[in-house]
C-alpha cells in the first residue's frame, strides 16, 4: 500500500488490521472500517416550492450537451421528489472519466451539498475506489435518482422510471469503459431484474445498447453495517479492475 493510500485511510480514522498473509490490496479493503458515527439529519427544507408534478410526463430526447442535461435535471419536476428536495444531485466527476459508479439516491448530506456520496458511505466508497487505484476525482459518480427520497426510503418505481432517462443520457455522453453498480437498488434497476444482489455479484453484466460492462457490488452503507462482507466487496472490486484491464489493456488506474 502506498503512502498516499495509507494517509487516506488514516484520515478516515480507520483502525488498521492487517492479516499476516494478506496481499496489500486485501489489507486496504479490510481496513475500511466504520468512521465515527454521524447522526444524519432527516429533515429537509426545500429552497423553493417547485410546481406541481404534471400528470403526464414524457422525457425529452437525449441531449449531446452536458450543460443542457445539467439544467434539465436541476429544473426537473417530473415526480413529487422535487417538492421535498433541497436541490438535485446531478453527479460528479470528469466528463472523460472511464469509470462510472452508480448508487441509489442522494441521502441527507448529498441533498444538502448537491454532490453524491459525501456522507459516511461516501467516505467508504472513496476508500474502496482508492483500493483499486482510483482516486474519487478520476471516476464519475451518479445515482439512479437525482433527488433524495424523504427519510431515505427506497425509490418508488415511478420515480425511477422518470429519472432513469437522465442517467441513460449521462451514460451515453460519458461512454464509460466500466460501470460499477453499488447496492441492490442500483443493480436491479440498471439490469431490469429483481434478482437478489447475491446472484448479481461475481458476473460480468452489460448495460444498454453500447453493451457497457457492468459489475455489481455491495453498497458502502451496507458495508458500514456489515463489515464482514467487505472481503466479498473486495473480490468484486478486483473483478471490476481486472475487467477494465482486460478491455483496455491498462493496469486499471
Ligand atoms: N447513497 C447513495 O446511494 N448515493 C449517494 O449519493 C449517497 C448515499
Amino acid at each position: 500500500m502506498g503512502p498516499l493510500r495509507n494517509a487516506y485511510l488514516d484520515a478516515l480514522g480507520i483502525d488498521r488490521w492487517v492479516p499476516r498473509n494478506s496481499p496489500p490490496e486485501v489489507a486496504a479493503i479490510t481496513q475500511i472500517a466504520a468512521a465515527p458515527s454521524v447522526a444524519e439529519a432527516r429533515t429537509n427544507v426545500p429552497v423553493s416550492a417547485p410546481p406541481a408534478t404534471p400528470s403526464t410526463w414524457t422525457p425529452l430526447p437525449p441531449t449531446a450537451d452536458w450543460g443542457v442535461l445539467r439544467e434539465r435535471v436541476a429544473g426537473c419536476t417530473a415526480c413529487d421528489l422535487c417538492k421535498t428536495r433541497t436541490q438535485t444531485v446531478f453527479g460528479v466527476g470528469a466528463t472523460r472519466a472511464e469509470w462510472l459508479v452508480i448508487g441509489e439516491a442522494p441521502g441527507a448530506e448529498e441533498d444538502r451539498q448537491g454532490e453524491p456520496f459525501v456522507g459516511r458511505a461516501g467516505q467508504l466508497l472513496n476508500a474502496m475506489l482508492l483500493a483499486i487505484g482510483l482516486p474519487r476525482e478520476t471516476v464519475f459518480i451518479a445515482n439512479i435518482l437525482k433527488c433524495r427520497p424523504p427519510g431515505n426510503r427506497d425509490p418508488k418505481p415511478d420515480e425511477v422510471s422518470k429519472c432513469l432517462p437522465y442517467l441513460s443520457n449521462q451514460i451515453a455522453l460519458l461512454k464509460p469503459k466500466v460501470m460499477l453498480a453499488v447496492g441492490r437498488i442500483a443493480a436491479q434497476n440498471l439490469l431490469a431484474t429483481d434478482a437478489p444482489l447475491a446472484r448479481l455479484r461475481g458476473k460480468l453484466h452489460t448495460f444498454g445498447e453500447a453493451n457497457t460492462p457492468l459489475v455489481v457490488t455491495y453498497h458502502p452503507a451496507y458495508l458500514l453495517r456489515t463489515p464482514s462482507d467487505k472481503r466479498k466487496a473486495w473480490e468484486d472490486l478486483k473483478f471490476a479492475r481486472a475487467t477494465y484491464a482486460r478491455l483496455t489493456g491498462q493496469a486499471g488506474s
